[in-house]
């Protein structure tokens, strides 16, 4: 049995035995989400969301007080942020572009804030001429961050206070809570080198600055410390990452660095005691540099990351353990007695005077609030092996105690819970048997197309493309109309006949605006998908939806996962009937869209007692037999999304190739059935491809449309130069920016791209769907897209070009 987490020696204070690294900030009914937006709008004023902040606030800690936190000893994080905790670390040192400087029109209680809340919210999502930060996903989750830009120039010094005053804030009501801020070596990697006009010098890399933003930590730990806030947390999952453009040893080099200085420059109570959490997976070699180091505790990933060896645990025993052995991730209850297990043994290995809390592997930002009241959707089944964040509070609760008072103080809970798993695995949906037989035949056969060349010909021979064929990824703008049919159809006033009417006509309208214009190669225009996979997971047996659970996913924007929760059944087709409506109305082929596994999985919650490849491969085999009746219903030209390939990339290199090779499996097993005649899409919506150009070769798609827009044709260099020999749609348009790209602008992207790839492997298209845009818009750029494909065609024509088109 482990020792309470009370420091024996002077040198560790007092740890709560139970906490979470972090818990959902948008509040129960997406209060934050309201509040923000209708200040945007302009709808209330500064004062007013300010107030709604801090109420938004106090009901969390009372929220987490109820389920049993302690409020007296930094039990209970405080973590609010109005828009991204890496803007906010950005913030809080200063670090604000040039740009956006000197904004604060009042300065702050601190006396020198960067910028003011309309500043940060300006930067957050750009003004006018001023370029919001760029956004990217934050490790291998579909939570968005903004991406810090640093250069030699950037001021950074402890510059907002405002950590500080929610601590305070806290205070006042009773509650010492736990300050939580990304750490400076996440903050460092993440951020972007941003080379400024005056130059910053060649090989620049924000880990430079390190000096300078240690000096700012520095300046906020005093002011905590001033505070009388006993403990801070750092999070730190840039340490479990290796896929940085720095070497490993430059990074541990600069982790040591950070905490000696950190921890070592100011003594306690100056500064709190130090917390450093790294979630999302295992720290490995980072492990034994801080514990070698003076921070006071270190938490540890034990869900995705692995249990560390006893000589290195053993080497922690000066310090507070924190064990995430509860998923932050996922919404599976926690088998509490193999958690239990877990927490035993690594106190176990630490050894003699080993000081272990429990807590979540990471924050539970990533998963819904409170599974008690789903009860629209979910069965009761369902519902009973599901934890959401306040089920998770209970979770490390329950652990907490038998860690420390033993395992009878549990009561049934460890039972019960072993229980519930079993029950769920022995579940008549989650393992069935004719998914399981047909995967058990599957053979690599089913993998492999007919040659490509082969290919080509027969769809040449069948579809009669110009050169430079445009299309468009899939969506067309979901208008209020559409949104209003929706809303109306499951509040019941129009029957679903009425909506599938009313879908058609939009189907109809989107056709003739693309015979209008043009395109050569058309869509239905994607009305009836609320969300690309949402759409389809309700379609799909072996997933369920949810009525509240909302994630935050950027800012105010907040996404509903499914739940894929057993083996997956498709019991009838999902999208004939809007393809084949839409082909009734043109002569020009109409591409079938189907969002592929990968990304349906990336989207969801997903079951946990099976590999991911094997799900996969189901939803794989589900969609596969879409294709055959799109095909079969005289579809020519289908579309497999995955834009989410790349986000679900290991945060480790060494797990690269294992998890390419099940996403490609599952891909080609979706698509490998299809004719040599069916023109096979797929669409990636990003474009770093560096680690994974070797596998888009390998998905075999005959066309890839990808993002190049904003980065003016950069990428297709390096994708000519890894042999990529077939069709590749670089995005003329970039669909995230209000900017309509004028025929010239077009022209001249297509003249790059022509000048880098041979032109008959060329199509032209958006970026990315344009569901996020307006019609008038769409309709003006992908006017200038069509003039510019036929003018970029006529003078290759003119030139001569005509023998490399006509291959
Ligand atoms: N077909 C989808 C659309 O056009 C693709 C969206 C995406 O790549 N995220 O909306
Ligand atoms: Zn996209």
């Amino acid at each position: 049995m482990s020792e309470p987490p009370v420091a024996p020696d002077r040198t560790v204070p007092w740890f709560p035995g139970g906490t979470v690294l972090g818990f959902p900030r948008i509040g129960p009914n997406r209060e934050l989400k309201k509040a923000v937006e209708a200040f945007w709008a302009g709808r209330r004023e500064l004062d007013d969301l300010q107030a709604d902040a801090e109420n938004l606030r106090r009901a969390t800690r009372q929220r987490l007080t109820r389920l049993g936190l302690s409020p007296d000893d930094a039990a209970i994080p405080s973590d609010f942020s109005f828009y991204d905790h890496v803007l906010d670390a950005a913030t809080t040192l200063g670090a604000v572009p040039e740009r956006f400087a000197g904004s604060a029109d009042a300065p702050d209680p601190a006396g020198a804030a960067a910028v003011d809340l309309p500043g940060y919210f300006a930067m957050a999502r750009g003004e006018e001429d001023r370029a919001p930060l760029e956004m990217t996903k934050w490790f291998d989750s579909n939570y968005h961050y903004l991406v810090p830009e640093i250069w030699p120039g950037t001021p950074v010094r402890y510059a907002d206070d405002r950590v500080v005053r929610e601590f305070l804030e806290a205070a006042a009501d009773g509650v010492t809570t736990r300050p939580v801020i990304v750490g400076p070596i996440t903050f460092l990697l993440l951020s972007k080198a941003v080379r400024q006009a005056d130059g910053a010098p060649a090989g620049f890399h924000p880990l430079d600055r390190l000096d300078d933003v240690l000096t700012a930590y520095a300046g906020l730990l005093r002011a905590l410390g001033a505070a009388g806030a006993p403990w801070v947390q750092l999070d730190e999952p840039a340490l479990v990452a290796d896929t940085w453009d720095v070497p490993r040893e430059r990074v541990l080099a600069a982790t040591e660095r950070a905490y000696a200085r950190l921890a070592g420059e100011l003594g306690r109570p100056e500064r709190p005691a130090i917390f450093v959490a790294a979630p999302y997976g295992s720290l490995g070699d980072a492990l034994p540099v801080l514990a070698a180091g003076p921070v006071e505790a270190v938490g540890l990933d034990l869900v995705r990351g692995d249990l560390p060896d006893a000589e290195v645990l053993r080497s922690l025993r000066h310090k507070v353990v924190v064990a995430g052995v509860v998923d932050g991730r996922n919404v599976w209850r926690t088998d509490l007695d193999q958690a239990l297990g877990l927490l035993e043994e690594v106190t176990a290995r630490i050894g003699p005077g080993a000081r272990v809390a429990v807590s979540t592997s990471s924050s539970l930002l990533h998963v819904p609030l409170d599974v008690g009241r789903e009860k629209k959707h979910l069965g009761k089944d369902l519902r009973g092996w599901l934890a959401f964040a306040d089920q998770k509070v209970e979770e490390v609760l329950v652990l907490a105690r038998c860690l420390t008072e033993g395992r009878d103080t549990a009561g049934g809970a460890l039972a019960e819970s072993a229980e519930v798993r079993e029950r769920r695995l022995a579940h008549p949906g989650v393992r069935r048997r004719e998914v399981r037989e047909r995967v058990a035949a599957l053979t690599d056969a089913e993998l492999a197309r007919a040659p490509y060349t082969e290919r080509v010909a027969a769809q040449r021979a069948v579809l009669d493309l110009p050169p430079l064929p445009t299309t468009t990824i899939g969506s067309f703008p979901q208008t209020s109309r559409i949104r209003k049919a929706r809303v109306a159809l499951r509040r019941g006033a129009i029957s679903d006949a009425e909506y599938r009417s009313a879908m058609r006509a939009e189907i109809e309208e989107v056709v003739r605006l693309q015979e209008r214009l043009g395109l050569d190669v058309l869509v239905h225009g994607e009305p009836e998908r609320n969300d690309m996979v949402q759409y389809f997971a309700e379609l799909l047996e072996g997933f369920a939806v949810t009525e509240h659970g909302w994630v935050q996913s950027y800012g105010s924007r907040c996404t509903r996962p499914s739940i894929l929760w057993g083996d997956v059944v498709r019991p009838r087709h999902m999208t004939v009937e809007w393809s084949t409506f839409a082909a009734s109305l043109t002569d020009r082929p109409v591409k079938g869209m189907l969002t592929g596994p990968v990304t349906i999985l990336a989207w969801s919650f997903v079951r946990d007692d099976q590999p991911l490849g094997d799900t996969a491969t189901q939803v794989a085999l589900a969609l596969r037999d879409e294709v055959a009746d799109l095909e079969a219903a005289g579809i020519g030209v289908i579309q497999v999304d995955e834009p989410a390939l790349r986000e679900l990339l290991p945060l480790r290199r060494a797990e690269h190739a294992a998890y390419l090779d099940w996403s490609v499996r599952a891909f080609r097993l979706a698509t490998g059935g299809a004719s040599p005649r069916t023109q096979v899409h797929t669409h990636l919506c990003y474009s770093e491809f560096g680690a994974i150009l070797g596998a888009i070769d390998r998905l075999d798609a005959d066309v890839t449309s990808i993002e190049a827009a904003r980065s003016g044709m950069d990428v297709l260099p390096a994708i000519r130069d890894s042999g990529f020999a077939r069709g590749i749609g670089p995005g003329v348009y970039d669909i995230h920016s209000p900017h309509v790209p004028s025929t010239e602008e077009i022209t001249d992207l297509l003249a790059a791209a022509v000048a880098a790839v041979p032109a008959h492997q060329l199509w032209v298209n958006p970026d990315c769907g344009l569901k996020t845009r307006r019609y008038e818009e769409t309709t003006a750029a992908l006017e200038h897209l069509v003039a510019a494909a036929r003018a970029v065609r006529a003078t290759l024509q003119e030139q001569g070009a005509r023998t490399s088109l006509s291959r």
